[in-house]
Formats: structure tokens, sequence, C-alpha cells
């Protein structure tokens, strides 16, 4: 085999392999199919690079991103290879002069854009030349399971088969192109159906790297009304800049932006605003005009600026794999950074919404497939037949097609698919419940935070040992989070908790709050706050359980003691602490009086 060291050397100008890269690319040099998890930034692409050329012959790229595919092919053409790439955006005379040069054997890598695979004749032309690998960049969103899904990933497993070709009798066929798999971002659950989309052979799996050694991650329950407050706080400590908010909307957005903008440089960044607007807010803050980015989640893909203090949630997000991807934003540069999510029980609740939203009832989607037929109609008409609005039909429309069971053509015209889809919608919307319901979990967790998320993606290598920098296994470190003996009032409460449970173990926590509380004396919300308040101090473990009603299940939790929750009973002072917001820090930043001021003001306003 080539010495990929030399490779690594002398043709991509890199001393040293990084972190499991030399791993990745032995194997696929070997001509091994490999399916690679690592985190965004940890040179995934030298995965596919390097064992290319170890091999010889021309690496086919699949990527879904032009941005991403024009970055590459560029970075490659600098470094000295014939690389080309086919998408949409490109002139068409170019893209056939790629096609021929892929045909006659000039180039070292092709990129293509999955939606080409539709392409008449596409395929069947790429097929004249057998690629020494494929690699398949970001193949999270050919997983339905995946927090990306794009249907054109799905036609991938149908013509890999014969991209790839096979060797040898068919006995003992196997593929003559090895496939590599990349992505940054997939649970076990969706590596294994990238695996079987993919129809990778005796795969390799390899999972490495989730564990961010500089990035301290801290949680915190706090009530919607006071986020703002608290970003406020953190982000007047000058220590804690450049930061990324997230927030879940474009108008808290809007106004969180605009306040925090009254004491540093901040701009707002989400998906109502022209390309202009985001390219101008993605540039300042780039460029360290703007110390402070408040965004919605459609800010952070590709970007690449390595000094990012601090990255605050301001609501619980939809999916682990999306907070991860966030927070993996702090840091980059490896000094010591902090992750602040903000969350409470309303946001689990508006997430519920937006789902049932997002995916209207079974009913409602067999109605529109029933719409269908194999004559071709248009959105306009199907709009009327349905009475639905252009959005709203056309979200249906595409979860249907990515189901299989309608298609839309080029011209927008809608025919029906497959029927048997009923199953699988109910799948992805289980899918996407069961991911808030991790999210939840991991807020709520009383483990190390970087062990939770390390252990999400299935690092099977990770130790799982405690990170030393989060609100658990260091709250005196914490940013927001500060800790106080609880009152009077709140030990009451506490033992009272504790005495109800030391009667009746495994309680239903809705239960035990109507049978010992009423709304006057104290609110379901504070008691929710105290029974946590036990778990974080390691008193009380929860669970999650559910019964049937009307045909929908529905979920609840039960409360039991921990042996240290039975040991220490109602004896309860001293043995635990309250989580509280840290008070203001006396600014560390010079800031202009007079900014101060109307910081102050806006403050009071609200
Ligand atoms: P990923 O796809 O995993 O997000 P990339 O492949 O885009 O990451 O690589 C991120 C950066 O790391 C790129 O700028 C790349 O040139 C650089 N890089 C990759 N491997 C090495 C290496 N062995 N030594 C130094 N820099 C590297
Ligand atoms: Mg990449």
């Amino acid at each position: 085999m080539p010495d990929l060291q030399e490779i690594l050397r002398t043709r991509f100008g890199f001393d040293a392999f990084r972190a499991h890269q030399q791993e990745a690319c032995a194997a696929v040099a070997d001509g091994h199919d490999c399916l690679l998890v690592m985190p965004t930034g940890a040179g995934k692409s030298l995965c596919y690079q390097l064992p290319g050329v170890a091999r010889g012959g021309s690496v086919l790229v699949i990527s879904p991103l032009i941005s991403l595919m024009e970055d590459q092919c560029l970075k490659l053409i600098e470094q000295g290879f014939k690389a080309a790439r086919v998408h949409s955006g490109r002139p068409r005379e170019e893209s056939r002069q790629a096609c021929f040069d892929w045909r006659d054997g000039e180039l070292d890598f092709l990129f293509i854009a999955p939606e080409r695979l539709r392409v008449p004749g596409f395929v069947e032309w790429l097929t004249r030349r057998r690629p020494g690998l494929i690699a398949v960049d970001e193949a999270h969103c050919i997983s339905q399971w995946g927090h990306d899904f794009r249907p054109d990933y799905r036609l991938l497993g149908d013509r890999l088969g014969a991209l790839r070709g096979v060797e040898g009798a068919s006995g003992e066929a196997r593929p003559h192109s090895p496939v590599i798999a990349l992505t940054a971002t997939a649970t076990p659950t969706v590596q294994n159906d990238i695996v079987r989309q993919l129809g990778l052979h005796e795969a390799r799996k390899l999972t490495h790297g989730f564990r961010r050694t500089n990035l301290g991650v801290e949680v915190m329950e706090l009530k919607p009304s006071q986020r703002g407050d608290a970003v406020c706080k953190l982000l007047t400590d000058g220590a804690n800049l450049p930061a990324i908010v997230y927030v879940p909307s474009r108008k808290e957005c809007e106004a969180l932006a605009a306040r925090i903008a009254e004491f540093t440089p901040c701009m707002a960044y989400h998906a109502g605003l022209s390309a202009g607007n985001r390219d101008d807010a993605q540039a300042a803050f780039l460029s360290g005009d703007v110390s402070v980015i408040v965004a919605t989640i459609a800010f952070g893909m590709g970007i690449d600026k390595h000094n990012v203090r601090t990255v605050i949630h301001t609501g619980l997000p939809a999916s682990v794999e999306g907070y991860y991807q966030e927070i993996g934003r702090a840091g980059r540069d490896g000094k010591p950074s902090r992750a602040v999510l903000m969350w409470s029980w309303a946001d689990r609740r508006l997430h519920d919404w937006f789902l049932e939203r997002d995916y209207p009832p079974v009913d409602a989607m067999r109605a529109l497939f029933g719409a269908l037929s194999s004559r071709a109609t248009d959105f306009e008409s199907l709009g009327a037949e349905l009475n639905l609005d252009a959005s709203t039909l056309g979200g249906r429309v595409d979860k249907l097609s990515a189901l299989g069971a309608a298609r839309v053509d080029a011209d927008g015209f809608i025919t029906r698919g497959e029927h048997g889809w009923v199953e699988d919608y109910q799948r992805q919307v289980d899918h996407k419940r069961e991911q808030t319901d991790r999210m939840v979990n991991f807020a709520q967790g009383n483990t190390c935070r970087m062990a939770a998320l390390v252990a999400h993606f299935g690092d099977r290598e990770d130790e799982g040992r405690p990170c030393g920098k989060c609100d658990v296994c260091a709250p005196q470190r914490c940013v927001l989070k500060s800790f106080r003996a609880p009152v009077e009032k709140e030990l009451t409460v506490l033992r009272m908790i504790v005495g109800s449970l030391l009667e009746r173990d495994n309680q239903s926590t809705g239960k035990m709050y109507r049978d010992n509380f009423d709304e006057k004396q104290l609110t379901r919300r504070d008691f929710e706050e105290l029974l946590g308040a036990l778990e974080q101090n390691g008193l009380v473990y929860t669970t999650q359980d559910e019964f049937e009603k009307d045909g929908r299940t529905i979920t609840f939790r039960r409360a039991s003691l921990t042996p240290a929750g039975q040991e220490t009973g109602t004896e309860l002072e001293g043995a635990i602490m309250l989580p509280g917001v840290k008070p203001a820090k006396k600014s560390a930043t010079k800031k202009r009086p007079a900014s101060r001021k109307r910081a102050a003001r806006g403050k009071v306003d609200r």
C-alpha cells in the first residue's frame, strides 16, 4: 500500500494526521466500505480525499450543499488536483465538459449534487468509468431519522450499485469501488439506517471525537420571562464574548438582538431577513465588528469562527443532534468556552405544538393521498379541492413524496405514488417526538453533560468519564447558575414531597401535586421546580410512564426516592441546594457610559 503519511505531506501539505484520520484513511484505501461519524471540523474530507489519491483513479463525491461543494472543489484545485463539479448553479457547458473529463479519466475528483441522479442518462454516463472511490458527504441526509432529510438522497440507495459495479463471479461478488459515507451528526439509529440505505458492504463504522474537552455545558431551568435578563447578564461580561444566542422564533430574535445591541454590538440573523441582511450579519460577526449574533437555527451552517466563547440557547432545541451541532460552534480555538441552555417544561409543550402543526394527523394526509391519482394534477387545483393554502399543501406534498406516496415532476405536476406509507409516516412522527423526549431527558439529566452527549452519538471508545466542567461536575464554575440553601417555606414543601414519597414510592407527579397542594398555596410550576431540585440533588429520580385515553397516548412522570433520598428522609436542611441565577458580575468590559445608561433603561422598560 502506498505510504499514507507521504501522501499527506506531499499532496496535501499537512505534517501529521489529526486524531482518527489515519485509521479511517487506511481502511478506505484498503478498499473497505466505511461509515465515518466525526464532529464538524474534525477533518472528515481528508478521509476520502487521501485514500482516493492512494487508490488512484477518480473519486466521485456526492454532496448536498452547493456552497460546500464549491469550497471543497476550489480548495482541491488550489492544491493542484484536477477537480470538477456538476450542480444546478453551474453553466451547462462546464457541466458537460466535466462529464467528458470524467469519462476520459481526466479527473481526480468529481462532485455532484444528489438531484443529478434524477437526470435521465446521467448515471449511465457516469458508469462509463468506475470510480476509485465513492464518497457520500453529509450522509445523514439519506435517513428520515436524520435531522436534515433530503428526499433526493434516497435515489442514491438505488443508483449506487450501478455506480460502483461488482467484481468476481456472482457467488462471491463484491463491489468494485468502495464507498465512504461521512457525517457529523448521526445517532446509532441513524448510523444503522445509513448503512442499510446505502447498502454498505461489511462497513467499518468509525465514530469518534465527540468529546469536547474545552467546552463546559451548563443547563438551567428558567421561566421564559426570565431568560432575556439572564442572557443580558451573561453578555455584559466581556469574557463571555464573542457569543451566539440561539432563540426559538424570529420575533424573539429581533427583540433580544435589539436589547443586547444597547450594550454591545449585536445583530439578528433569521430566515425572514433578506439574503443581503443575513450575509451582512454573518460577515460582521466573522470579522469581529459585532460581538453577539442572535439567531434562529437558520444560522451556523459552514461558519468558521474560532474564538466564539459562548453559545446560549434561550429555548429547548428539538433534538440532541441539532443541539450538539450548535454548541459545537463554541471554542473551535481550543480555549475554554461555555454552552448555556435555558429551558423549562413550557418548551416541551411548544415542541408538541410544532409537531402537530408540521405533522398533521394521518387522516389529513390520507385525504391528500386520496385526492391524487395517476393523472397529474397541479398545486392550485389540489389546494382548491382540499381547501388548503399553498404553504400547508406544499409541506404535506413534500412529506408524501419523501415517503414515495406522491411524485412531483419538474413542472410541478403531482401524481399518486405507492400505497403503504402510513406506517412510515407514523414512525416519523414518533421519532420526532422521541427526539424531543431525549432532549428533555438530557436537560433534566443528573450526570455529566459531556458524557451524556458523547453517549448519545455512540462513541464506544470514549470511556464516559466526567468532564469536570459542566454544571453537574463543577457547579462552582457555572456562569449562569448559582446555588443557595432553600428558605423555610421551600423546605416545608420539600419535606412534604419527601414525606409523601416515604409513604408511597413511585407516585405520579401530577397526582402527588393535586393530593398535597392547592394552586393558591403552591403553583404547579413551583412544585415541579422543587421536585426538580430534589432530583438534581440526587434524592429523587423520575421516570416516564404513559396511559391510553380516547385512543391517544398520554405520558406522565413518576417520582421515587433514591437510596440517598430514603436515607436522608425529611432531614433536608443542609442536604439540598436550589439553583438560582447568579447576580450580575461587575462588567469586565470597558463600556461607554452612554450605552450603560441605555442598557439600564432598557431593563427598566421591560
Ligand atoms: P469536517 O468535514 O469534518 O467538518 P473538514 O474536512 O472540512 O472538516 O476539515 C476542517 C479543516 O481542517 C479544514 O480546513 C482542513 O483543511 C483542516 N484539516 C484536515 N485535516 C488536517 C490535518 N491533518 N492537519 C491540519 N489541518 C487539517
Ligand atoms: Mg465536511
